[in-house]
């Protein structure tokens, strides 16, 4: 993957792990807090951390905003100051902002000033809480739109020693496997006659319902 720069603004729990993981990743990345404490406890996860009030134009151009990839305004409590920092960022021409939202009127004013990507990780993790309590062997999903999603979904046991033409998933269940991981290996494509065994994870694409109904069997 390119190397890329990225500037996350508040350094709470959810920017500090977005930063620390892009770091992970061999990205560059500056992170930007008001409170002195949280610059420096990040110190060893950055490549820079600077100590700035990204309301102030000033402080935005001193550390040359505009020349980032990707800003990630992760300040959520207090609202003012996400607005304010969002629209000074889009003033100054920044092109890719993500925002953290508290709420659903957060949510709104930040997408009325024209936020490309938000993020509601109270919500979102809830969500995926109980949609993991719904049905226990679907491991991860991402959702491509409201209808349709990518699973992982667990092997469903009755269908270990039997191959994919066998069991003929798509045409009984709706749902297409797309890889299967095994074994911390990943199989892309799988051919019909691959053999499936206890423990795979599918990862399936296909309707949402019909997903949930291929991961209740056992
Ligand atoms: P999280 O839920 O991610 O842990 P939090 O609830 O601790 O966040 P928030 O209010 O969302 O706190 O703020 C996240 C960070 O943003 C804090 O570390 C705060 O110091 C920082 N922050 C708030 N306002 C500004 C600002 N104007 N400029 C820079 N940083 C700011």
């Amino acid at each position: 993957m390119a190397k890329k720069s990225y500037a996350v603004i508040g350094l709470g729990r959810f920017g500090t792990s977005v930063a620390r993981r892009l770091h992970e990743a061999g990205q560059e990345v500056l992170g930007i807090d008001i409170n002195e404490e949280k610059v420096e406890a990040s110190d060893m996860y950055f490549t820079h951390a600077v100590i700035a009030d990204s309301t102030e134009e000033k402080a935005l151009n001193s550390v040359g905003i505009k020349n980032f990839d990707c800003v990630i305004v992760a300040i959520g409590n207090d609202i003012q100051s996400s607005i304010l920092t969002v629209m000074l960022l889009k003033n100054l021409g920044v092109k890719n902002i993500i925002a953290k939202a508290l709420g659903k009127r957060h949510g709104q004013v930040l997408e009325s000033i024209g936020v490309e990507w938000i993020i509601y990780p109270e919500r979102d993790m809830g969500e995926r809480v109980a949609n993991q309590l719904l049905s226990p062997n679907m491991l991860n999903y991402i959702e491509l739109s409201k209808d349709y999603n990518i699973e992982e979904i667990i092997l469903p046991s009755k269908m270990a020693g039997k191959n994919l033409r066998e069991l003929n998933i798509r045409a009984k269940y709706n749902v297409s496997v797309i890889a299967i991981m095994r074994n911390g290996n990943v199989i892309v494509s799988p051919s019909p006659e691959e053999l499936l065994q206890e423990g795979d994870i599918l990862v399936t694409i296909g309707n949402r319902s019909d997903l949930a109904l291929f991961a209740s069997l056992k």
